[in-house]
């Protein structure tokens, strides 16, 4: 049941003091990077004075900004002839960020990998199709080399080539495959327009979803469609990629190593922690990280950790579906909308398909939303009558949900943009308005 019980499901206070041990040792080996070094020396930060986890807070908090202006070696903390591989975050606006991993960075990351996998019951006898972008993205290696380690046999089929997909899929048995939500979306109209049946042609049974936010309604189209479970998997390149958070059988909230990263919940504004349960934005930083560790990195990712103990027996606390990024809220006339809130809406109406978009525009000098829905072919092919009334009541459930009416547009299947990474959802047309706009 577990991939191993001691670190899974040590006490409380057990995982507390190694976690004291693996912070002194980080602060210790941040501060040899030209960029800690100098910050602790600034503050008198010394790896000795760190006595408990709440020592965490006098440290300073690391910006994807710093990041950047490090760019490329500024956070190293290694001879370069320890680096054995480098990571490039999959970010689409401005300069690159760049991850440093030593051999044992590698060899740890792996192993949290094959933790979340053999967690939800991946075993060596599974066939692991990795349908995700490899390369500088890490959801290809970071998911190849822990089911590697695992023992499943691992076809790095990559993205795109969604018929060679299929093909794979019934050819090789695969019983298990990891990709972003909404190429598995994409999937479900190839397999549609294949005549493939997933549950009598496959035999898949577990499929890992992340890398983008979705809703819980689109984790239950999946399920349905594919006919298996779905496990919600959180990972930043920043904290090696895969391999942070991942759900367990129970699927209540994403088991967070905290052997490996160390937790923190803040309120954006204020940067205070915040309450067990309150929403903020996740902090976390590297504990056992080597080539390049971070510390107080703030992800912009908003969620909260979860009040209680999981049933699974592991001692590492839960935190919730990510909600969206404070820098992807959008506000329209003055509501604050997140993206994740239309997704909701529309996956919980059949007759939607398998893609949206949300388009920002100017209209008479005032902001105003668009929401572009692809509906099923058959839903298509009725009359103007059912589909104007579709309209409707896709326009009324929104209004309910973000308090502003958006105009809803319905379009063909297929007729929207694909991109072959992350889903790109939101285009802002508006004059002046940059995207993202940054929190
Ligand atoms: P990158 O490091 O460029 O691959 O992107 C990491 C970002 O992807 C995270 O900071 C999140 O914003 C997003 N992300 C990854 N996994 C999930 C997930 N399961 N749910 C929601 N967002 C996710
Ligand atoms: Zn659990």
């Amino acid at each position: 049941m577990y991939w191993n019980q001691e670190v899974e499901t040590l006490s409380p206070e057990a995982l507390e003091a190694l976690q004291v041990e693996r912070l002194r040792w980080t602060v210790a080996q941040a501060s040899r990077s030209p960029f800690y070094g100098k910050r602790f020396a600034e503050r008198a930060i010394k790896a000795e004075s760190i006595e408990g986890v709440e020592d965490i807070r006098r440290l300073p908090f690391t910006a994807k900004e710093d990041l950047r202006a490090q760019f490329p070696y500024g956070l190293l903390s290694v001879d370069r002839r320890e680096v054995v591989r480098l990571h490039v975050s999959s970010g689409t606006t401005g300069q690159s960020t760049v991850i440093f991993h030593s051999r044992r960075d590698i060899d740890g990351w792996a192993d949290l990998v094959s933790r979340c996998m053999y967690m939800t019951g991946v075993r060596a006898d599974d066939v692991f199709q990795n349908l995700s972008g490899y390369g500088l993205f890490t959801g290809g290696l970071g998911f190849h080399y822990g089911s590697e380690r695992l023992g499943a046999l691992t076809i790095p089929s990559g993205a795109g080539n969604s018929k060679r997909q299929v093909y794979f899929m019934q050819q090789f048995g695969t019983t298990v495959i990891h990709l972003i939500p909404s190429y598995a979306l994409r999937l479900v109209q190839v397999m549609g327009e294949l005549g493939v049946d997933p549950r009598r042609d496959l035999k898949l049974r577990i499929a890992f979803l992340g890398a983008e936010p979705y809703s819980e309604e689109m984790r239950q189209r999946v399920e349905q469609f594919f006919a298996l479970d779905a496990y919600n998997s959180y990972g930043l390149s920043e904290m090696n990629g895969p391999g942070v958070a991942f759900e367990c059988l129970r699927k209540n909230g994403m088991h967070i190593w905290e052997d490996a990263f160390l937790v923190e919940v803040i309120d954006p504004q204020t940067l205070q922690p915040c309450r067990p349960g309150e929403d903020g934005e996740l902090v976390l930083t590297t504990l056992t990280r080597e080539a390049m560790p971070i510390i107080r990195y703030r992800t912009r990712d908003l969620t909260r950790l979860l009040s209680g103990s999981c049933a699974c027996g592991r001692v590492h606390r839960r935190i919730d579906r990510i909600k969206g990024r404070s820098d992807d809220m959008l506000i329209i006339k003055g509501v604050n909308i997140f993206p994740m809130q239309v997704e909701r809406v529309l996956m919980d109406i059949p007759e939607v398909g398998t893609n949206y978009r949300i388009v920002l525009e100017q209209v008479d000098g005032l902001d105003s939303m668009k929401v572009q829905v692809e509906v099923h072919s058959e839903t298509f092919k009725e009359d103007m009558r059912y589909l104007r009334r579709l309209q409707e009541k896709i326009t009324h459930d929104l209004r309910n949900e973000l308090f502003i009416t958006p105009r809803v547009e319905l379009v063909q299947p297929n007729s929207l943009p694909q991109s072959e990474g992350k889903a790109v959802r939101v285009v802002d047309n508006r004059p002046r308005h940059g995207w993202p706009a940054s929190a």
